[in-house]
């Protein structure tokens, strides 16, 4: 719990009125908690209600989503926008598709990316979005209809200078060239108000890698500076088997890794020599088809019902990249008891607050979502100056630039740490780094009476 009485009169606060969201409620306690040190030092945060204004969303818009399925039938989706923090810059963050998406999970990931995007070193905001749609199973014209009626409320509260969405689970290339279509069809604008886009118009190269591949140069990085150590000849396990899993194992293995397993919602898949990625890519990007068919081209491999046995294969290095709390204390005991030294994450939250005491307790280095997987809204900013610019870079320059600032992530989270007397813990590292910027130009901001 809270040693200081602000911290703590907070916190009360943001439950009181946040009942019962515990996504939400999990990343504030967790940022809050790393704070202590600086809030003592700084009395002004207190004089200005600074972290009451910090943990409520400067707006939450949440709307109804009617679309018709291919038999004709009519369904109702709930989608949500929540404009966090825009004291740095425009709100930015993605939109996720997903049955499990609520206003807790929402706000979670908007809380978070507000620090993400901090961390970046870019001008961004935070905000987060999404629906309860099941993308799963339905046609492409069924998600057309979706999307399509999904921005034509959506539109109304976005813009390129005020709030730029993004992909992320269920939502890729193809949601978004849906979701942009309709936006340009509504305001007769041809700007760059969503990143992701394809490369016909306006997208970035390297964006589709950009997340997998800065958790490796993060992942490496960090690596380098606190172990003495890197990726290469590291036996590697990655969960999930979406966009951010995938473009993780290809950088992993180009850095020499042996990567063994993947997953998806319904099981995993270990393969010791090494998965096959041009299997999975198949499998996962050109049919949308299920891990357990890796089993079918690569028969050594093995394929088990259910995905948390995961993390009881033996390994060096875990990069969770699939949702929200996939290791829990067992997961994280199983890891350390079997040799894992490194924990970095590319999934949003993939760790419980006691998965993370195990980490800690034993040594693991263990880097947090907000600084490892913020691969991808750097390259979504890279995507914002290009379309300003109206130019656009080459891989090579794009993937140079997301090496720098994932590198640069990693320093600045790594010193905020040592700042505040805990060296080497980035989770409090990130919090800290992510928050001074927010919190100066809230500072600077002045309050609205
Ligand atoms: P995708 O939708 O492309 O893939 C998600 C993958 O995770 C799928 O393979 C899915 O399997 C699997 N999965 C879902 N739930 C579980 C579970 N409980 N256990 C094991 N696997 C599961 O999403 P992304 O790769 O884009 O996103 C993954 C994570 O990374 C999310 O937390 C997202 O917020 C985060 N992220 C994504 C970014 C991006 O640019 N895409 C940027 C930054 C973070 P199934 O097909 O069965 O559902």
């Amino acid at each position: 719990m809270f040693k200081n009485e602000y911290l703590q009169k907070v916190y009360a606060e943001v439950e009181a009125r946040n009942a019962g969201e515990v996504e939400f409620l999990q990343a504030v306690r967790e940022v809050l908690e790393s704070l202590e040190m600086l809030v003592e030092k700084h009395p002004e945060y207190e004089k200005n209600g600074l972290l009451e204004r910090f943990c409520e969303p400067e707006r939450f818009i949440q709307f109804r989503v009617p679309w018709v399925d291919d038999a004709g039938k009519v369904h109702v989706n709930r989608g949500f926008r929540v404009q966090f923090n825009s004291a740095i810059g425009p709100y930015k963050g993605g939109l996720r598709l997903h049955p499990s998406v609520n206003a807790s999970v929402i706000k979670f990931l908007g809380f978070e990316q507000v620090l993400k995007n901090s961390l970046t070193g870019l001008p961004m905001g935070g905000g987060k979005g999404g629906s309860d749609f099941d993308p799963k199973g339905k046609s492409d014209a069924e998600v057309m209809r979706f999307c399509q009626s999904f921005m034509t409320e959506l539109q109304r509260h976005i813009g390129q200078f005020t709030d730029v969405p993004a992909g992320d689970i269920g939502v890729g290339g193809r949601e978004i060239g849906y979701l942009y279509g309709q936006y340009k069809r509504m305001r007769n604008e041809f700007v760059g108000v969503l990143t992701g886009k394809g490369l016909t118009y306006g997208g970035s190269l390297a964006r589709t890698e950009a997340t997998g591949y800065g958790l490796c140069y993060f992942t490496e990085e960090a690596m380098n500076n606190m172990m003495n150590d890197s990726l290469k000849g590291k036996t590697v396990v990655i969960s999930g088997s979406g966009n951010v899993a995938i473009y993780a194992t290809q950088k992993a293995q180009q850095l020499g890794a042996n990567v063994v397993a993947l997953s998806d919602s319904s099981g995993y898949i270990h393969d010791p020599d090494g998965i096959k990625l041009d299997v999975v890519m198949e499998i996962k990007l050109s049919r949308r088809g299920r891990i357990k068919e890796y089993v079918e081209a690569v028969p050594t491999a093995r394929y088990c019902e259910g995905c948390s046995g995961i993390w009881t294969i033996p390994c060096d290095v875990a990069l969770p990249c699939a949702t929200q709390n996939e290791i829990d204390e067992a997961g994280a005991k199983a890891l350390v008891a079997n040799g894992c030294k490194v924990v970095c994450e590319g999934a949003n939250m993939p760790s419980t607050p006691e998965a993370i005491n195990v980490y800690l307790a034993n040594g693991v280095l263990y880097g947090p979502a907000k600084a490892a997987n913020a691969g991808v809204v750097s390259v979504s900013g890279l995507e914002m100056s290009q379309n300003s610019l109206r130019l656009s870079w080459t891989f090579e320059e794009v993937d140079q630039r997301l090496q720098g600032i994932m590198r640069d992530i990693f320093h600045n989270a790594y010193h905020a740490s040592k700042e505040c007397g805990a060296e080497g813990n980035l989770m409090v590292g990130a919090n800290v780094a992510g928050f001074l910027k927010v919190a100066d130009a809230m500072l600077a901001q002045g309050i609205a009476y």
